[in-house]
């Protein structure tokens, strides 16, 4: 099989796999429990979440403050943005945004916040424009590092001065699921998983900088400080330890894959390139005009190449995320999305877009 849809998920590294039969073994402790074998948990969980913010700021000083151990992303950003508990104002967010992101604003507004929506399209310095935006009445900025669906990028450091210049009040929550480990991050607030990064699915992190306060989502047993009732699920956070210290994120071999990629499907007629040089190079979004990307997608499947037609949460629907970056309703119909990781190859893209060129050729007929 070719694997061509990492932006959904990874598949887990050998060390993962292997740290988790580990701590299956040796790591069976209640973290909460005060003998021995709880011990040994709560020290591995404390070690994992220092492996962590060193993968937050890639090299750069590490960044201060807390970090709890979720369910994934989705409960990151479910946890990051009601647990502020926000006081009426302006929220700023993208019309790009992740479901698991974008429902809970929609109901934050529904509730009597205003929210200012805006869209890479219009604004050539997004992060310009987002920063812009913010004045004395904004309560929160809430935005990806990088989209999960064209690779469209932000940089989140110059974002988080821009916005504490301007109303230092203001929180800044970052989902940063397709960023992490790949570009240096900043926030109050920030959102990871770990089966982007070839951990187990079932993990996911939010840290919280130091001085911000946040009100638990769920309550119980008082576990990570009472900020996250639950079990520590030890297995899965030494999975997520190894994988964040296994993972490099191998910026030339994408770039030389993206060029690749671009260079055979220019060779097809009629294709749309939707990903840019704002987009990091390991997720590129075209669209082969005249074929439908679920027909495309089940095309390149009996090929044995597993590919997107989107993002794998909206199920192959169009998202409307595509459109925020200035893309027709009809290339949207026919956007397929391929999304790299470090094991893909040179003649696995190759042979990619030859059946891609040859379904189109097939189908458009
Ligand atoms: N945000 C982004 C940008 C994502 O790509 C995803 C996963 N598709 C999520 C949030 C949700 O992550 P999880 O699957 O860990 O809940």
């Amino acid at each position: 099989m070719i694997y061509l849809d990492n932006a959904a998920t990874t598949k887990p590294c050998g060390e993962c796999k292997k740290a988790v039969c580990e701590a299956m073994e040796n790591y069976f402790g209640n973290a909460s429990s005060l003998h021995k074998a709880g011990t040994a948990s709560l020290t591995l969980i404390s070690r994992a979440r220092t492996a962590f913010l060193r993968g937050m700021s890639l090299g750069n000083a590490p960044l201060s403050g807390t970090v709890l151990f979720t369910s994934g992303a989705t409960e990151s950003n479910n946890t990051a943005l009601l647990g502020l508990n926000l006081r009426r104002g302006k929220i700023i967010t993208t019309a790009i945004e992740h479901p698991s992101q974008a429902r809970v604003i929609d109901k934050l507004e529904k509730n009597g916040h205003e929210v200012l929506r805006l869209a890479p399209k219009d604004f050539d310095d997004f992060e310009g424009a987002v920063i812009d935006a913010v004045d004395e009445n904004t309560s929160l900025v809430s935005c990806m590092a990088v989209n999960n669906e064209t690779g469209f990028c932000i940089d989140t450091r110059r974002l988080y001065k821009g916005v504490k210049a301007k109303n230092s009040k203001t929180f800044v929550h970052i989902d940063a699921v397709q960023g992490f480990l790949k570009i240096p991050l900043d926030g109050d607030l920030i959102s990871v998983s770990g089966h982007k990064i070839h951990a187990t699915k079932g993990i996911g992190a939010l840290y919280i900088k130091k001085g911000v306060t946040l009100l638990p989502l769920l309550m119980g047993g008082g576990q990570q400080n009472d900020l996250r009732s639950g079990t520590e699920p030890v297995e899965l956070i030494a999975g997520f330890e190894a994988a964040i210290n296994a993972y490099s994120y191998k910026r030339g071999l994408f770039d030389s894959l993206k060029a690749l990629l671009l260079e055979r499907l220019s060779e097809i007629p009629d294709i749309k390139i939707n990903s840019d040089e704002k987009c990091l190079p390991n997720i590129v979004n075209f669209s082969v005009r005249g074929v439908r990307s679920e027909i495309m997608l089940h095309s390149l499947e009996e090929a044995d190449i597993c590919v997107s037609s989107g993002s794998a949460c909206s199920k192959g629907k169009t998202s409307g995320v595509l459109s925020a970056f200035g893309v027709s309703d009809s290339d949207a119909d026919c956007a397929i999305r391929v999304s790299m990781c470090a094991e893909n190859t040179e003649s696995e893209i190759a042979l990619l877009c030859e059946k891609i060129a040859s379904a189109a050729k097939k189908i458009r007929r």
